[in-house]
């Protein structure tokens, strides 16, 4: 199945800046931003059946069953500004969706996988003071005026900190990449669509890194 002309995936630890690099990408290039933490916290927040379902392991930073989250991105390719393709950030988390995902797209449908690579301690440091507007996802740093008020300056939603982003739930969350993610990094170069890029940088530095790969590939 062909579900869109240009399909990347972005990959990291959580704090790398996958989220807001991924939402530059989607603007940039008029792709679709396919978060699964995102539809799954937003699912939360509306307390649907799925949001009930999977509250507690989010909470505790584990992960939701990989047939769940599939048939979640399945449907949003499905939905119209996924026409030209997606950007994909937090999804797949292990080998098992990985597999799902070629076979949505097809052999050839993904283009590429960026790997934003960061060291732990400075997951740590990042996500200890990371906050996020819980209605559009915009992320602030606990100092920044937006955090301070708690008021987006993008939509006007509540800006608060993630209940995973407590010390315990971030250490589970980087055992569970080293565990279950990392591997991801030998599959897709295997497939020679892995490139990867320093993500101690400026949000601006990096995201003329993910430029510069895009168009050495000639992507765009
Ligand atoms: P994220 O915003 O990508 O860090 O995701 C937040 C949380 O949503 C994760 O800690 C998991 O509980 C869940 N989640 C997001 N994406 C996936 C996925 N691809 N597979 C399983 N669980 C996921």
């Amino acid at each position: 199945m062909t579900t869109g002309q240009f399909n990347l995936v972005v990959l990291g630890k959580q704090g790398a800046g996958k989220g807001t690099q991924s939402q530059r990408l989607c603007e940039k290039y008029s792709l679709a931003h396919i978060s699964t933490g995102d539809i799954l916290r937003a699912a939360v927040q509306a307390g649907t059946t799925l949001g009930l379902e999977v509250k507690s392991v989010l909470d505790s930073g584990g992960l939701v069953s990989d047939d769940l989250v599939n048939k979640l991105v399945e449907d949003r390719f499905k939905e119209e500004d996924a026409k030209r393709g997606g950007v994909l950030d937090g999804f797949p988390r292990n080998i098992g969706q990985a597999e799902a995902l070629e076979e949505l797209l097809g052999a050839n449908g993904l283009k590429l996988c960026l790997y934003i690579e960061l060291p732990n301690e400075l997951v740590m440091q990042r996500l200890s003071s990371r906050r996020v507007c819980q209605e559009c996802g915009t992320t602030y740093k606990d100092t920044d005026p937006a955090a301070i008020s708690g008021t987006c300056e993008v939509c006007g939603g509540d800006v608060v900190q993630r209940s995973d982003d407590q010390p315990e739930a971030i250490q589970k969350r980087l055992d569970i990449f080293e565990r279950d993610t990392a591997p991801l990094l030998s599959f897709y170069e295997k497939k020679g669509i892995l490139e990867t890029v320093n993500g101690d940088e400026s949000v601006d530095a990096v995201a003329d890194a993910i430029n510069a790969v895009l168009s050495s590939r000639g992507l765009v």
